[in-house]
Order: structure tokens, then C-alpha cells, then sequence
């Protein structure tokens, strides 16, 4: 049982805040701040600095497609690394702290490998854990099947398990701490004016997120929404205030509240499909058996009896989706098969949209403008993205943030 008054805290620190000796006590002095202050700290941390990434490429010098198992056997150990360290360095500093990992906790997901959705999460050991006054270091990133096989939770997921463990523990507050001290109108790095927002609704931090912006992996804000968690992104090496992410925000004035880019996109294109009803099902069916999760589509009109059919998927599904495509080429009616990865999408996201005609010509504008040629559009109701060439991702982003720069100001 939890100790009134106490809060429950849940933090969450990414990988660059974990990366050296220097910055795990520093973390980990943060985090006893958090304790000593007598509330209940359960941490949730990513793998050390480039430690995934690292652990990909050892794979693929083995294997550029291993298994999706074996790979989720491999790659989630960085974050029990950087538990077992943080655990280290708390208790050096005189304070009680136990690692644990998802197999431990019991945090349960579905089979998909390299992508699994957390199912349920066992509160009891972490809660008795709690309870002998422990300060709790959980794994980021890693889950378990019902076959104890270990899954992971997509790239950046470690955001997904801390606001996933803020949820079923009924966290008075989850705490998102990284290497920028809040979320921006465009990523930081890229894009210099961009500024910091003190808030932003789930909506759109859930569009910003799936459209590129890493700043939080997109299924912790669909969480956050769905269990009304409050989060708050800052950073882990200053006190500046972070932004709140949470259900309304007082922004209707803004037409346009982020851009983003994402660069993990790839185009296929299947040329010359019979234009018969039912193609476009079997392509898409096809994949989405296979859990290729599909982008923008775009068809062409038909023209002498045949369709082109194009859409993008993400990087790291091009090779499975061009390897089905091309198995089934005759049952797909397909002339041919190719495609690009050297593409990237950039979006503008907003609520204010919906109701303002003409924020697309502004957008498209702003490419005309830096000579940046579009390949394929989407809209909807609160984004709208174009594909480009990819080298031109940042200058596109700078062109259209400046482009909004005045609907942007807050
Ligand atoms: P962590 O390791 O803490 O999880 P990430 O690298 O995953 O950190 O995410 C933080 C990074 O997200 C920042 O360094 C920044 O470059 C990037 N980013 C992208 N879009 C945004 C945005 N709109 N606001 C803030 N940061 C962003
Ligand atoms: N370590 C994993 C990654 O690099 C998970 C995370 O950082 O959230 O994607
Ligand atoms: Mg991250």
C-alpha cells in the first residue's frame, strides 16, 4: 500500500542523460532529490548514449536481417545496463535503490517483436519494492510475451513504458527528462528559432510525435491521452520549466503549432496494376497480414487498363514489404516494383487548421519558395505532410517554420 502524503513519482531519463559516469550521478543525485523529499520514485531509463544503435550494427555484421527476436534478445540490454549502473551509483551515494527489468516486473506485451504493444503491466513486485522504501530503476524499451520471450517496444519506447508504468501505478506525476528542456515548435536542433511551448494538447503532441518529432515516442502520448496522465518533458541538466503535455490547452489562437521531419520513410511504387476493383485491397491486405504498417498512398488515375499504386512504409520495413510485393507480383497484376529511401516527410501540425482555408497553400508556398520540389501529400484535419528528396528535410522545415514563424509566436 502507498504511504500518505507521499506522491508518487515516476521519471523517465533518456539515453543522453544516462551516457557517461558524470551524468549517471547526476541522474542519480536528481533522483534522490526526488526521494529525499519523501515521495515514492520509480525511474524508468533508456540505454547509455548510443548503446542501441551500437548493439544494431554488431547484429548486422552478422546479419543485416536477423531475427526479430533474437534482435529484442540483443537490444534490450542496454537499458539493463543502465539500470544496474544506476542502481550502483544510487546506493553509492548512500541511498536504497533496486534494478529491475521487464521479466521482473512483469511487463506484458503482445508477440510483435521490434514493435510490441504493452498489454499489462504487474504492479505488485514494484509496489512491494516500494514499500521496503526502494528507490525502483526499471528497464525501458523491453517488454515480455506470453512466451517470456523478450520484446521491445519500438524505437524510443522507453517514453511508452515510463508513462505506461505512470498509468498502472496511478502516478501523481510523470516526468520526462531528456537532453532538451521541453518541446518546441520544431526540433531545436534543426530549426534555430524554434521555440519552446509551455504546453500542448495530447492531439498534438500525438501528431508531432507520429510525424517525426522523437522528442516522445507517439504510443506514450496515446497512453497519456488515454489514461489522462499528466507529462511533463524537460530537461535533465537544467531547472528550466519543461512543457506540460495534457488534455486542452489554451491555444486556440494558434494556427499551426509544430513542424516536423522524419527521415525513416521510404516510397514504393507498384506500376502498371490492372485497374480492377479489389487491387488496392490485395496490395494493402497483403502487408498489413504482415504488419507493414502503410503512410501516404497515392494512385494514379487509370490508363490503358492499368494503375500505378505508390505509398510509403518506414525504412526499416522496406526490404520485408518489396520482398512480399515482389513474391506476389503476378497475383497483384504488377509490371514492375521500385522504389526510394531516399526520401523524408515533412509536416506542419495544428488544431487551428481544420477551421483555415489556405494554411496548405501557405505550406506549399514556403517549398516554392526554397525550391524544394513535393513528391506526394497528405492532409487531414490537423497535419498536413509532404515527401521530399531527403536532403532537403531541414531546409524545408526552416523554410515553413519561418513560414509560420507569426502563427508560431506565442
Ligand atoms: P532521449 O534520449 O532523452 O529519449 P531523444 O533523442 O529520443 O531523447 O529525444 C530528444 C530529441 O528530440 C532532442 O534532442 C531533439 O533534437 C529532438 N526533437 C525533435 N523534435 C523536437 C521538438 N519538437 N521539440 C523538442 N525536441 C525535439
Ligand atoms: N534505447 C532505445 C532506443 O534507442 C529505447 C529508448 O531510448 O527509448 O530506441
Ligand atoms: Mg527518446
Amino acid at each position: 500500500m502507498r504511504r500518505e502524503p507521499n506522491l508518487l513519482i515516476v521519471q523517465k531519463f533518456g539515453g543522453s542523460s544516462v551516457a557517461n559516469v558524470e551524468r549517471v550521478f547526476n541522474v542519480a543525485k536528481r533522483i534522490i532529490e526526488t526521494y529525499k523529499q519523501g515521495n515514492d520514485v520509480v525511474v524508468v531509463l533508456s540505454a547509455q548514449g548510443d548503446t542501441t544503435d551500437e548493439l544494431i550494427a554488431k547484429a548486422h555484421e552478422i546479419d543485416l536481417h536477423p531475427s526479430r527476436r533474437e534482435m529484442d534478445m540483443l537490444i534490450s540490454t542496454g537499458e539493463q545496463i543502465s539500470v544496474a549502473l544506476m542502481a550502483m551509483a544510487i546506493q553509492k551515494l548512500g541511498y536504497p535503490a533496486v534494478s529491475l527489468n521487464a521479466f521482473q516486473v512483469g511487463m506484458y506485451t503482445n508477440r510483435t517483436h521490434s514493435n510490441a504493444r504493452l498489454k499489462k503491466i504487474h504492479t505488485e513486485r514494484i509496489e512491494a519494492e516500494l514499500d521496503r522504501k526502494n528507490i525502483v530503476l526499471v528497464t525501458g524499451f523491453q517488454g515480455i510475451n506470453r512466451f517470456e520471450d523478450i520484446t521491445t517496444l519500438g524505437r524510443s519506447g522507453s517514453d511508452t513504458t515510463a508513462v505506461a508504468l505512470a498509468a498502472a501505478l496511478k502516478a501523481d506525476k510523470c516526468e520526462i527528462y531528456t537532453d532538451v528542456d521541453g518541446v518546441y515548435t520544431a526540433d531545436p536542433r534543426v530549426v534555430k528559432n524554434a521555440r519552446k511551448l509551455k504546453e500542448i494538447s495530447y492531439d498534438e503532441m500525438l501528431e508531432l510525435a507520429s510525424l517525426g518529432a522523437k522528442v516522445l515516442h507517439n504510443r506514450s502520448v496515446e497512453i497519456a491521452k488515454k489514461y489522462n496522465v499528466e507529462l511533463v518533458v524537460r530537461s535533465s541538466l537544467t531547472n528550466a520549466e519543461g512543457t506540460v503535455v495534457k488534455e486542452v490547452c489554451n491555444m486556440e489562437k494558434m494556427l499551426v503549432s509544430g513542424v516536423a521531419g522524419d527521415k525513416n520513410v521510404a516510397r514504393i511504387s507498384v506500376i502498371g496494376v490492372e485497374d480492377t476493383p479489389g487491387k488496392a485491397f490485395e496490395l494493402f491486405s497483403l502487408l498489413a497480414k504482415h504488419k507493414i504498417s502503410v503512410d501516404i498512398i497515392l494512385q494514379s488515375i487509370g490508363r490503358d487498363g492499368t494503375k500505378d499504386i505508390s505509398f510509403t512504409v518506414a525504412r526499416d520495413d522496406l526490404h520485408d514489404a518489396l520482398k512480399l510485393i515482389n513474391e506476389n507480383k503476378e497475383r497483384l497484376t504488377a509490371k514492375d516494383v521500385v522504389y526510394s529511401d531516399k526520401i523524408a516527410k515533412v509536416s506542419i501540425v495544428g488544431a487551428g487548421m481544420a477551421t483555415n482555408p489556405g494554411v496548405a497553400a501557405m505550406m506549399f508556398e514556403a517549398m516554392y519558395n526554397a525550391g524544394i520540389n513535393i513528391n506526394m501529400i497528405s492532409t487531414s484535419e490537423v497535419k498536413i505532410s509532404v515527401l521530399i528528396d531527403e536532403k532537403y528535410t531541414e531546409d524545408a522545415m526552416n523554410a515553413i517554420h519561418e513560414q509560420f514563424r507569426l502563427a508560431i509566436e506565442r
